[in-house]
């Protein structure tokens, strides 16, 4: 795996800033404003896109802010340039969805994936603008989903990995009914500057209990999981070299004001003094293909490939992992040429130790 491939498998969309939630750990700046992207910038991107959507497998993911708060007829205005082959996904906190939204999915085919952190009390940092508990409207809409039938998915977000938790959560996401489940360790990145170091044993603990849960019933496709599964066998058959792409996915997300940000979305309405906004162009100037294609020359994206090249020069994970996120480095270490961050221990080394945890427990 070298560089940034110039045709990404999917791209990210920013409908809206806003999100009608005011979650403590959320990363995204301009959250409290509305700042809409106009549907001329959908076309633009939709130039590019729809040629890849013709040629193979292509998703745009409309991702906020909440991107159910830019309202149904301008999001439907946003994804009519697209062609039908488009696969469209929305990532929601899912309190505004009710029956009118279940219509809207079900007449765009948009496949929706839920943020949610397990039970109740788990939810202590999904709250409203009001600082008030979110879990109760999170779950009203969630019912909607169910009863319409809608199939979803489901991204959690763990603040503070241990044993004990794991399998909570699991049962908790068997019983809600979601299809897949993502979950992600709380990141420190953008404007949410909590630490993220935590001891590594109790990470491990917290892999490996959920490799046991999940093996116990597999009924919901765990991404992490099946991810370091697949890499385990890949070593056990000798072929794990080839598991990694050719080239870096530069998954592009679009602004709300069509500028681009390659590789991590969480830089995306950021400035620094020394890498500018971090944008590699705007679809309004240039064609979407045409900025992916000389992405490599944005300067902090040549940083960021060099911290690849040293993770795969120093990183027994490398493999796995593929060099990690550009966002990670640059919010943890101040920059994109340094190897290890608090994110990579706790979602790609811990991760891939305690499946080997649970392995050796089970011989
Ligand atoms: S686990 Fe960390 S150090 Fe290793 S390849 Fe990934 S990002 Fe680099």
């Amino acid at each position: 795996m070298r560089g940034v491939a110039a045709v990404p498998s999917y791209v990210v969309m920013q409908p809206t800033t806003l999100c009608n939630l005011d979650c403590a750990y959320c990363y995204l700046p301009l959250r409290a404003a509305d700042r809409r992207m106009p549907v001329p910038v959908a076309e633009a991107v939709a130039a590019s896109v729809n040629p890849w959507a013709s040629a193979g497998r292509f998703s745009v993911v409309w991702h906020g802010g909440e991107p159910l708060a830019a309202g149904r007829e301008h999001l439907a205005a946003l994804m009519a340039p697209f062609a039908p082959e488009v696969e469209h996904h929305v990532q929601t906190n899912a309190t505004l969805i009710d029956d009118a939204w279940c219509d809207f999915f079900q007449e765009h085919g948009v496949r929706v994936s839920v943020s949610v952190d397990g039970p109740r009390e788990r939810n202590d940092d999904r709250v409203t603008r009001a600082g008030r508990p979110a879990y109760d409207r999170i779950m009203r809409g969630v019912s909607v989903l169910r009863r319409r039938g809608l199939p979803f998915s489901a991204l959690a977000v763990v603040s503070r990995p241990r044993a004990g938790l794991a399998a909570e959560l699991y049962d908790y996401f068997l019983d809600l009914g979601c299809d897949v489940l993502g979950i992600n360790i709380e990141e420190t990145e953008g404007v949410n500057t909590r630490g993220n170091a935590h001891d590594q044993a109790d990470v491990t603990a917290f892999w490996a209990e959920l490799v046991a849960a999940w093996r116990r019933e597999p009924r919901i496709h765990l991404r992490e999981i099946e991810w370091s599964l697949r890499y385990a066998a890949a070593v056990l058959d000798g072929v794990a070299d080839d598991l990694l792409p050719r080239q870096l996915d530069p998954i592009p997300t679009i602004g709300h004001d069509g500028s681009v940000t390659v590789l991590s979305p969480e830089l995306a309405g950021f400035t620094d003094p020394r890498y500018g906004d971090f944008s590699s162009g705007n679809v309004l100037e240039s064609p979407l293909a045409e900025i992916l294609a000389g992405a490599e020359r944005t300067p902090w994206v040549g940083e960021f490939l060099a911290g690849v090249e040293a993770c795969r020069d120093t990183c027994p994970y490398f493999g796995f992992c593929g060099g990690g996120h550009a966002a990670n480095r640059y919010f943890e270490l101040g920059r994109f040429d340094g190897t290890e961050t608090e994110h990579c221990r706790n979602s790609k080394i811990r991760l891939l130790e305690g499946v080997l945890e649970h392995a050796r427990d089970h011989q």
